[in-house]
């Protein structure tokens, strides 16, 4: 660990999923010892053989499979959502393989909310304290698929590729990105769950296309004074983005025996991350100087303002214990970014 959790503006945690069944079932008849041992505490990961420790990697925080998505909420994500209201931006990464938990632990479900709805839940209570502002909150949500970023909001037969643009203010933004005005929290976790629909459509003929892109998902608060009739209209935005990403998943970036469509697919995954990593190294180690390139990919180039500056982020590496080999390389992933 290159800075103290506290002073770092990156913070890295791991989220265990407990063995679904029929995975416990499988572990139960395997004769063969799993190759990997591992015991956790809450700070870090050891890698075991025949008890002795092999390998040791550490993090900001590891969350067990039996602490729930409220508990990992309430200890990461909602500081940086309270210190977005006041201004700061602030990214949530999901990364791990597909099935690990991803978007078990950004989207959940009806019956156990994940981060984005526990996080929209917070920010339409903190705006309560605020009486004498108005907001505007805004949730677009877009996928980005082999390099091409297309917005979840809009009907799967009308979506076309989007544009990533520069303004005159040097921000970065998708041009055409549906932007509804969202009034409460049930009305903005109806968005997620028509983007979550979109993103799933067509899957048996995309053959897991969901796995294999990369989702953002912005909460976008305007606030401006009140127009007070004394002094006129004072009016002033400001606009405070809280991104979470639902990455693709990583163990494809590593696959090299693919040809093809595959390959091409597998390449983009594979810069996406790369970049991601590269810059999450420089942002959360101030020694590692030099240029960042965010426009290597699409996910970095987008996330630029939300990423550097004033910007908190938050990366949750997930795991489950049922795919040793691609644990042990998100563990590395995750190491290598703290
Ligand atoms: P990913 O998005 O990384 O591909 P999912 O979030 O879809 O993975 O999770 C795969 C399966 O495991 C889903 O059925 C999900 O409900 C379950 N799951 C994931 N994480 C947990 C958890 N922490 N507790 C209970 N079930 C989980
Ligand atoms: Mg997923």
């Amino acid at each position: 660990m290159s800075v103290s959790a506290e002073e770092s503006a990156v913070k890295v945690c791991v989220r265990v999923r407990p063995l679904i069944e029929r995975e416990e079932r499988a572990t139960a008849e395997d004769s063969v010892p799993a190759p990997l041992y591992w015991k956790a505490d809450r700070k870090s990961i050891h890698q075991l053989d025949d008890g002795v420790t092999t390998k040791s990697f550490s993090y900001d925080r590891v969350f067990s499979s039996s602490e729930t998505t409220n508990h990992l909420y309430q200890d990461i994500a909602k500081p940086l959502v309270v210190s977005a209201v006041e201004g700061y931006n602030g990214t949530i990464f999901a990364y791990g393989q597909t099935s690990s938990g991803k978007t078990f632990t950004m989207m959940g479900s009806k019956l156990v909310p994940g981060v984005i709805p526990l996080s929209m839940e917070e920010v339409f209570q903190t705006i309560q304290n605020y009486p004498r502002r108005s907001f505007f909150c805004g949730s677009p949500y877009m996928e980005i698929y082999n390099e091409t970023v297309t917005d979840l909001l809009v009907d799967n037969w009308k979506r076309k590729p989007l544009e990533v643009r520069e303004a005159l203010n040097k921000n970065i933004y998708v041009a055409d990105l549906t932007e509804e005005l969202v009034t409460c929290p049930a009305q903005a976790l109806s968005w997620v769950f028509k983007g979550e629909k979109n993103r799933h459509y067509g899957k048996t003929k995309m053959n897991e296309r969901s796995s294999r892109s990369h989702t953002i998902f912005r909460m976008i608060l305007e606030s401006r004074e009140k127009s007070d009739p004394a002094s006129g209209d004072n009016s002033e935005g400001a606009i405070i983005v809280v991104p979470s990403v639902d990455l693709a998943g990583s163990e494809r970036a590593s696959q090299t025996g693919a040809e093809g469509a595959r390959f091409k697919e597998g390449c983009n995954i594979n810069r996406s991350l790369f970049t991601l990593a590269q810059v999450i190294k420089k942002l959360s180690d101030e020694s590692q100087r030099g240029f960042t390139n965010y426009r290597d990919s699409k996910l970095t180039r987008i996330l630029q303002n939300s990423l550097g500056g004033n910007a908190k982020t938050v990366i949750i590496c997930t795991i489950t214990m049922a795919a040793l080999e691609e644990t042990l390389s998100t563990l590395q992933f995750a190491s290598t970014a703290k």
